[in-house]
């Protein structure tokens, strides 16, 4: 039933069509919208089971960090710090939810919403999703550079919370409680030399600041004309209002950047505040050293809002990744790359495994390139890339990743095919002879194949990229027949198959048939090389 005053669906969508058309033509139109919303994502709000997901949280700070371990190689701070972090977090919205019925009480909480230090690629994200994976929450990802290029700020970073329900398939009790990572913040810095971004910067800090500390973001985007007309349906359909909003008082914050220029700012405050205190001349400080010194003062003189690091109160500092750990990285994390280059191979028969100088060679490759782990895969991608594209199908069967290859990656390709080939012209061999003992079988005729007609056929499997059954069937495909007449005419029932017949088998078995007509009286072995 229609609330009296409301439209209906319909009305709704011919309302907006005619206000499009006067407005923009036929250019624009508004797409119907389904009638029927499933339901398994219209939860109901405050469900029991939604919540219980969450309010199980039994995790502690060292089961976190054992599980991270399996992934994340070095960042044996980070990953304690985070591990803290989150079961604090986790364990206050429990204690809250279980805590419910006592209303009258306040508790006292400062929200551990995290800031992550540290080069690009060294696992900051890496980590942040192992633990989202772990505890069973929604995980959200977004660069604060997206927003500080749009001008439409508040709208655009409340989509990061709506998303959060998406992901939670509609789910907004989950949804709640889940992790929103920000990446760039660094690059919303407002002060040095970045005049122009300053305004929207700002902007950006204060607007997220929001989200950190509690707010309703609406469900439905102001912005978004289907997801309002969604709504009105809804109530339509439920004559009741469902959730409208989503409180971002449990979801945790984690933002993450560089920081690049944030040495230098702390390297002078150190100098500045060790002159008297015999500062050792020239003793030059390890950069992740340096950063383990960052105070507030550091990162509002880099340009944050004093309000924005003040809503982030777990520091994490992610350390550079030395050519060692990229090794490690490789040979030890759960989700080495590895593993997915063992994948691809095997997809095509081939078992690929990889020799440790060969991996220590991809790492000190990988380390000159400044990108962390991430250059790891452009490394191995364009050594293997060839390797990727010659060896399916080319009869080799195991690839080892030496020294040798990363030296001389063209020679062993060459050397790996010439093998496959051999290896695979003895494979199709070994078919050749089976096909022409089970014609024999079949068709009751004793036939063979002369070696220059093996050699002839392996040659076209190879060429021509089929196998010998499938060859073999299409060239002689009339021999069943024709072999029996010339039986029949000579009462011979042995054939000699020669490289001829590979090349013209149509051609050679009629002169066989023609010439069996001729010589009915005395039957010869019929061998065409004769
Ligand atoms: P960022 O620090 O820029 O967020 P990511 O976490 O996205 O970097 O790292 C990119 C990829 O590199 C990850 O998906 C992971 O495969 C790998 N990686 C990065 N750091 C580590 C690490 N410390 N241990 C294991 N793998 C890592």
């Amino acid at each position: 039933m229609n609330e009296p005053g409301l439209p209906t669906p319909e009305q709704l969508q011919q309302k907006l069509n005619e206000f499009m058309h006067s407005h923009f033509g036929d250019k624009v139109s508004v797409a119907a919208v389904p009638h029927t919303q499933p339901e398994a994502s219209e939860p109901e709000p405050d469900s029991v089971n939604d919540r219980t997901k969450i309010f199980e949280f039994s995790y502690t700070p060292r089961d976190i960090k054992r599980h991270l371990d399996r992934f994340v190689i070095k960042q044996e701070a980070a990953k304690r710090v985070l591990s803290i972090a989150v079961c604090d977090h986790y364990n206050h919205a429990r204690f809250v939810e279980r805590n419910r019925a006592k209303q009258n009480e306040t508790i006292e909480y400062a929200k551990q919403n995290v800031i992550l230090i540290g080069p690009t690629g060294v696992g900051k994200t890496y980590l942040v999703k192992h633990i989202a994976e772990l505890i069973g929450v929604p995980f959200v990802k977004a660069d604060a550079t997206k927003f500080s290029e749009t001008g439409y700020v508040g709208g655009d970073v409340e989509d990061l919370v709506r998303e959060l329900v998406q992901k939670a398939n509609g789910d907004v009790a989950l949804a709640e409680h889940g992790i929103i990572y920000i990446d760039e913040v660094d690059k919303i810095a407002t002060s040095g030399n970045l005049i122009g971004r300053d305004v929207s910067g700002r902007g950006v800090q204060t607007t997220l600041l929001k989200l950190m500390e509690e707010t309703e973001v609406p469900l439905r985007s102001q912005s978004d004309i289907q997801s309002q007309i969604q709504a009105v349906m809804e109530f339509q359909k439920r004559g009741k209002v469902q959730r409208e909003s989503i409180n971002t008082r449990h979801i945790l914050f984690i933002v993450s950047g560089a920081f690049d220029r944030l040495k230098e700012i702390i390297g002078r405050r150190v100098r500045e505040s060790s002159i008297g205190f015999a500062a050792e001349p020239g003793s030059a400080m390890e950069d992740s050293e340096m950063f383990q010194k960052v105070t507030t003062r550091d990162l509002i003189d880099y340009g944050m809002e004093p309000e924005f690091i003040g809503r982030l109160p777990v520091r994490v500092i992610c350390e550079p990744l030395i050519a060692d750990d990229l090794f490690e990285i490789m040979k030890r994390s759960e989700g080495s790359i590895l593993h997915q280059y063992e994948r691809a191979f095997h997809a095509y028969g081939i078992e690929a495994s990889f020799e440790d100088n060969a991996l220590r060679r991809i790492a000190e490759m990988a380390a000159q390139e400044n990108t962390g782990a991430r250059s790891l895969l452009t490394i191995c991608e364009r050594l293997l890339r060839n390797f990727k594209y010659e060896l399916p199908g080319s009869g080799v069967t195991s690839l080892r990743v030496s020294g040798r290859l990363i030296d001389e990656p063209d020679a062993v390709l060459k050397e790996l095919l010439k093998s496959g080939h051999a290896e695979r012209g003895s494979a199709l061999t070994v078919s050749a002879r089976q096909f022409v003992r089970r014609f024999s079988e079949k068709h009751g005729v004793t036939v063979t194949f002369e070696d220059g007609a093996v050699e002839r056929l392996v040659e076209r499997c190879l060429a021509e990229d089929i196998n010998m059954q499938e060859l073999c069937e299409r060239l002689f495909k009339d021999y069943q027949f024709g072999l029996q007449l010339i039986q029949k005419n000579h009462g011979k029932d042995s054939f000699v198959i020669g490289a001829d017949a590979v090349e013209d088998p149509d051609g050679v078995l009629s002169r066989w048939v023609v010439a069996s007509y001729r010589d009915e009286e005395k039957p010869p072995v019929i061998n065409p090389d004769v």
